[in-house]
């Protein structure tokens, strides 16, 4: 009787069995390299529109009849729309992700000379814990704009130097100790230290002097260039294997990448799909998906729409007939921290996507909760791609919480709920998730775009 009334939870590589962990192995080498190749929101709009362009994408113009479209809003968040055979008016199939990462990005007036040292201000950008940043090799990514409006883009070559925020040494880090977290590392203090050799005769700012130089031949940008700029420190390097199986992998900014590619992967190699298939690349998630390039914009109504006037429908009725997973990665189940989480409802690495009914924080709040037919949907769905997921949950009711871009799709009357695989370390520079884990989520964005 129990063995058909009970659930029996199966991790992936049970489920799966045979040549899972190669065939994950296979897919984790494709998004190690899209990690590598987008360590900001822009680099990845431009390493997934280079992947686009490979796979039969265009850039849209308002007008045009090409199937395979996709559209950037500054070059910070993107849109890939691949058309099915049945009309817009029946709906899209979509998955919503994020590109933006935690960061630590420059102020507008950064630069400053202190005691010697060239060092450069911060604003911490998304939730971070700030000691995790610390004592970390960075990199300076993203763009500047210069005073004639030309836009230069900002990124390491081949070795180059890495850029620090300094911790205090244990030796003498008695008082800092004794404080809790939160005062110990105030975000005033994420200054990073850029340089030290003076150049010049002038009595005062040799070193800042020296270092603005380095980004004058660099860059061609003066002091003033930074209030047109947005430079971010990263974590320097690339993505690893992690484990001494290689069951996982370790690097920055899978939060949400790892839900991007996965996505954009799904839309390419969808085999003749019934429905207009939606990839969103978001930008601002981190920050309230507020902003042009955010998931609350009307850009991207705008553009669905005029697709949509063009085939004689109403976005509007596309709409309340389309299906979203909201693709985010969640937490995983952590045994050195088990007590944030309760364990019976925590997804786990290692056993497929975990899947969201709802987020948000004390009481559900902030959250689109799916309903029951939406679940019920999706299960049959997923169980009958033979995809291996689970069910999650943001920790212990009241322990803290968090969002998702969902509610933006739910708003719009978007049947929507939260897909992703676990992740360990989340908003640390170096996050953790699992091979198969993400294999499966692609798996399942794939079932979506492939629905009949
Ligand atoms: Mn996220
Ligand atoms: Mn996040």
């Amino acid at each position: 009787m129990s063995e058909s009334i009970l659930r029996k939870p199966k991790s992936a590589f049970d489920k799966l069995g045979g040549n899972c962990a190669a065939e994950a192995d296979s897919y984790a080498a494709g998004y190690k390299a899209f990690l590598d190749a987008g360590k900001t929101e822009r680099e990845c709009v431009s390493e997934a529109a280079r992947q686009a362009r490979e796979n039969g994408f265009t850039e849209f113009q308002k007008g045009s009849n090409s199937n395979k479209i996709y559209v950037s809003r500054h070059g910070k968040a993107i849109m890939f729309i691949r058309r099915g055979k049945k009309p817009l008016s029946e709906g899209f199939r979509m998955v919503a992700a994020h590109i933006d990462s935690p960061r630590i990005d420059l102020k507008a007036y950064p630069l400053y000379e202190q005691d010697g040292f060239a060092m450069l201000k911060t604003h911490y950008y998304g939730g971070i814990k700030k000691y995790q940043w610390m004592a970390v090799p960075l990199e300076l990514r993203g763009a500047v704009c210069l005073a004639s409006g030309k836009k230069v883009d900002v990124a390491p070559e081949a070795g180059e130097p890495v850029l620090f925020i300094s911790d205090i040494l244990p030796h003498l880090g008695a008082e800092q100790a004794k404080k809790p977290i939160s005062e110990a590392f105030p975000g005033e203090g994420l200054n990073v230290t850029a340089g030290l050799l003076p150049e010049g005769d002038e009595k005062e700012d040799r070193v800042k002097l020296a270092v603005m130089t380095i980004l004058n031949k660099r860059y061609g940008m003066v002091e003033d260039d930074f209030q047109s700029a947005e430079l971010s420190l990263v974590p320097a390097g690339g993505a690893n294997d992690a484990g001494l199986d290689r069951s996982m992998m370790g690097a920055y900014g899978q939060d949400d990448r790892a839900c991007s590619y996965a996505a954009l992967r799904a839309l390419f190699d969808a085999r003749e799909p019934e429905y207009t298939g939606v990839c969103i690349l978001a930008d601002k998630e981190e920050i309230g998906s507020e902003g042009i390039t955010g998931m609350q914009s009307a850009f991207f109504d705008q553009v669905l729409e005029d697709l949509c006037e063009a085939e004689g429908c109403t976005l509007r009725d596309a709409y309340s007939n389309s299906f979203c997973f909201s693709g985010d990665v969640c937490n995983a189940f952590d045994p050195n921290f088990e007590s944030v989480s309760d364990k019976r409802n925590n997804a786990r690495l290692g056993y497929g996507p975990g899947i969201f009914k709802f987020t948000g924080t004390r009481g559900k709040a902030g959250s689109s909760d799916a309903s029951a037919e939406t679940m019920s949907r999706v299960r049959r769905l997923l169980d009958g791609a033979g995809v291996c997921w689970q069910m999650g949950e943001l920790g212990k009711v009241d322990q803290g919480g968090g969002g998702t871009v969902a509610k933006y799709l739910a708003n719009r009357n978007i049947e929507v709920v939260d897909i992703g695989m676990p992740v360990l370390n989340m908003h640390a520079p170096m996050e953790i998730t699992s091979k198969i884990d993400c294999w499966q989520t692609y798996k399942a964005f794939l079932a979506l775009y492939g629905e009949r």
